[in-house]
């Protein structure tokens, strides 16, 4: 099983937080928890929630139900969190003082209702200072791919967006979510910004706008384990 892990930048010994890349469709509950058995997890403890593009977020507890919910947090260790990830930007986020840890799922729905500021705010609810908030955004479909129309363009600031062609403009969604990151107060030297895109790197990811209805998912997770 092949994944990028960001535990290092977050630098918690306790952590784990990683995308896997397209070996198999985690889309698929066994092979899903193929992959979480091989971290050496209970498929049990890693909860995923049923995403819709919305701009929700939850705090995850004893409940496996999640409806209508992009972005999770965990404040339990041993409880984990996780989403399924194709062309969005799955982002991590962990308190490096409270070891609590959250996923979001954004694309650009999640951007335009601002998921990851609705995150941050839950997060800085719970305790955590900005400055102690440390985000990982990660591989996405980039500048470089993401064509969007003008009513979809309308949700952006302009210098995110990047004249094509035509109509159309491509969508710089990893700096609206750095933009959020940012407006929130974390500081620059605790995010960190995946440089992949997963419409280019076709042997690595999955990707809806490249594969279409049958694309695979990969599956982005984070759990803080108990020693
Ligand atoms: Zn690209």
């Amino acid at each position: 099983m092949n994944f990028i892990d960001y535990s290092g930048f977050f630098n918690s010994p306790e952590l784990t937080a990683l995308i896997s890349l397209r070996d198999k469709n985690y889309a698929r509950k066994n092979n899903r928890d193929n992959f979480i058995e091989s971290l050496k997890c209970d498929t049990r403890k890693i909860i995923f929630p049923h995403q819709t593009h919305s701009s929700n977020i939850s705090i995850v507890d004893k409940s496996n139900s999640y409806p209508e919910t992009d972005g999770l947090i965990s404040t339990t260790k041993n409880l984990g969190i996780g989403i399924l990830i194709a062309d969005c930007s799955p982002v991590f986020l962990f308190g490096a003082n409270s070891d609590h840890c959250g996923i979001i799922h954004s694309g650009w729905k999640g951007a335009a209702g601002q998921i990851t500021t609705n995150a941050l705010k839950k997060f800085i609810d719970l305790g955590n200072k900005p400055s102690e908030i440390k985000a990982v955004i990660g591989p996405s479909i980039d500048k470089c791919c993401f064509e969007i129309g003008r009513d979809v363009a309308q949700h952006f600031s302009s210098k995110n967006l990047l004249s094509k062609k035509g109509s159309k403009l491509n969508l710089d969604l990893k700096n609206e979510i750095y933009e959020e990151l940012m407006n929130a107060g974390l500081s620059k030297k605790n995010i960190y910004r995946d440089g992949y895109c997963t419409f280019c790197e076709e042997e690595k990811f999955f990707s809806y706008r490249r594969e279409g209805a049958l694309a695979g998912r990969m599956i982005a997770m984070m759990i803080v384990k108990s020693r």
